[in-house]
């Protein structure tokens, strides 16, 4: 899933008016900003494997500390934490933690039986990556309703705020077509190190773009300087 995880953080604002969308999408993808630093570090492994999935090239042999469903809701668990002890908004929290659950619960439907539901523990998956055009159908579904979600939970408050969260939306989804359309990487070390880079480059645009907007019931007197 890509389009997917973004979708979840933008229907999120909806929640969470106040989270900003950058910390949105770091918790929808906690999992794979975790994910590449471990296989980097050769504590979890997948290989490249064209046709293991119809949808990816890549076989997800054993990720049990980024994606098992009880090591993600304690990453989740620490991120909502983390926050609230910023932030003091309990219910971002949970909205936080629920994210990276949400996570899994969306890798869990694409990915074949590959997701644990705790390190060692008995293997899941729908395996709706075996169909590339159900897979892009359901994520660009999910992704249109997220936006839209969004972009009834906030206004922009100048054009950055209008034109940057559009244009953001593109690149996602100009990034989602790349992705389902170009052959196999090279390495596992160029899926991690670009796959985390990216990750991190989205946050901030999505960081930034967010304090150019705000919650659409908050605006009035209040927000004025
Ligand atoms: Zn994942």
């Amino acid at each position: 899933m890509f389009l997917g995880h973004f979708a979840t953080a933008y229907a999120a604002k909806r929640l969470a008016p106040r989270a900003s969308l950058g910390t949105l999408f770091a918790a929808a993808q906690l999992p794979d900003l975790l994910w590449p630093v471990l296989i980097a570090g050769g504590v979890e492994k997948a290989t490249i494997a064209p046709g293991d999935t119809a949808f990816t090239p890549l076989r997800f042999d054993s990720y049990p500390i980024s994606h098992s469903l009880v090591t993600v809701a304690a990453w989740g668990a620490a991120f909502g934490a983390v926050h609230f002890w910023r932030k003091r908004r309990p219910r971002d929290a949970v909205v936080l933690a629920a994210l990276a659950v949400g996570h899994w619960v969306l890798d869990f439907v694409s990915h074949r039986p590959d997701m644990p539901l705790w390190p060692g523990g008995p293997k899941l998956g729908l395996g709706l990556w075996n169909s590339v055009a159900a897979t892009v159908a359901v994520e660009l579904a999910l992704f249109a309703a997220g936006l839209w979600l969004a972009l009834s939970a906030t206004r922009a408050r100048d054009r950055l705020g209008r034109w940057g969260f559009a244009a953001l939306a593109a690149l996602l989804v100009l990034l989602y077509a790349a992705n389902v359309t170009s052959p196999p990487p090279p390495s596992m070390e160029a899926v991690a190190w670009v796959g985390v880079a990216g990750a991190l480059v989205l946050v901030a645009l999505a960081a930034w773009i967010d304090r150019h907007r705000e919650p659409s019931g908050l605006r009035g007197a209040a927000f004025r300087p």
